[in-house]
């Protein structure tokens, strides 16, 4: 795994662990400095890229990242007695709307592989055949 992180992300994992836990009891990544999540690995052009994805598109390990980090920018938000999966809105990600709605590819679909590995493809498939019912009546 350490060859696919940075040598900041590494010392930051080291000091903090390689997850936290917030006062509300999520668990989060740990920061460098209080910024980027240590598991950020970043191209020449500056591209942001996931550490833990890279190593497990390479075969070097078998977690994919976290399943949270895996949704963005899908959150899900546990009741009592269900789970609600909502859209979670920040202008970071409006370069990626606008695009999206320019291939036509609605957020559902983006995070099909997303989707399918929290809540499984019978709910998936669910999912698609109420948006395509709904999206007929508009
Ligand atoms: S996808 Fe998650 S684990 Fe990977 S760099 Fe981003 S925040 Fe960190």
């Amino acid at each position: 795994m350490k060859p696919y992180l940075r040598a900041e992300g590494i010392e930051a994992i080291e000091a903090q662990g390689t997850w936290i836990e917030r006062e509300n009891g999520e668990l989060e990544t740990p920061l460098v400095n209080g910024a980027e999540c240590a598991y950020t690995t970043f191209k020449e052009d500056g591209t942001a890229l996931c550490g833990i994805e890279a190593a497990y598109r390479d075969g070097a390990t078998s977690f994919y990242k976290p399943i949270s980090c895996h949704l963005y920018p899908v959150r899900i938000q546990e009741y009592t007695d269900f789970k609600a999966v909502n859209y979670h809105k920040w202008q970071i990600c409006d370069d990626a709307c606008t695009l999206g709605e320019e291939l036509g590819v609605p957020v559902y679909k983006f995070l099909k592989e997303a989707l399918v590995r929290k809540f499984g493809i019978a709910w998936y498939e669910e999912l698609e055949e109420i948006a395509q019912n709904f999206s007929s009546k508009f």
